[in-house]
């Protein structure tokens, strides 16, 4: 892992670029605050972190009747850079939340279980806090603080 002072506002904007698709019925949308200052990042890793994150966003909302996934970023905090990762599916019940971190925890017929326990690990790597909230009304947010600051630990 190389972590690097990386704007990750344009790393984003191509990743939600990567799942445009006019004929698929979800939209990714990227909402991105202007006023981050480059965070220490592991470009091709944060990568994969989005990916397994509007991976399962896309799969929670296959039933949706209008499939909405927004990446976000907020750089209000002075040491962290808040990213977030929502989607308008069905939610995940609290009972599940306790193991979905887990690898090889999955629900679906053919998945992995894997990506969010590489998630977790991709944080972890850089120093990161991971959180979700998550309701049947509102949908499921991760939302993933890096460290905007440079530390040796
Ligand atoms: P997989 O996608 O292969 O099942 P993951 O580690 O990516 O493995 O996810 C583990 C489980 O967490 C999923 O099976 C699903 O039950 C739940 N999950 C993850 N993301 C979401 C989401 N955005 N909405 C609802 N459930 C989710
Ligand atoms: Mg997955």
């Amino acid at each position: 892992v190389q972590l690097v002072p990386t704007k990750i506002n344009k790393l984003i904007s191509n990743i939600a670029e990567m799942y445009r698709d006019p004929e698929a019925l979800w939209k990714v949308m990227a909402e991105l605050d202007d006023n981050c200052p480059p965070a220490l990042i592991d470009s091709s890793r944060l990568r994969q972190l989005l990916h397994n994150l509007i991976k399962n966003a896309i799969e929670a909302t296959e039933n949706t009747i209008l499939p909405k996934i927004i990446v976000k970023t907020l750089c209000t905090e002075n040491d962290w850079l808040t990213l977030s990762i929502c989607d308008n599916g069905p939610g995940i019940p609290e009972e599940a939340q306790n193991w979905i971190f887990e690898p090889y925890a999955t629900d679906k017929p053919k998945g992995t279980g894997l990506g969010l326990a590489v998630v977790r690990k991709i944080v972890e790597e850089h120093h990161g806090k991971i959180t979700l909230t998550s309701s049947r009304d509102n949908g499921t947010c991760f939302i993933i603080k890096l460290p905007i600051i440079s530390s040796e630990n």
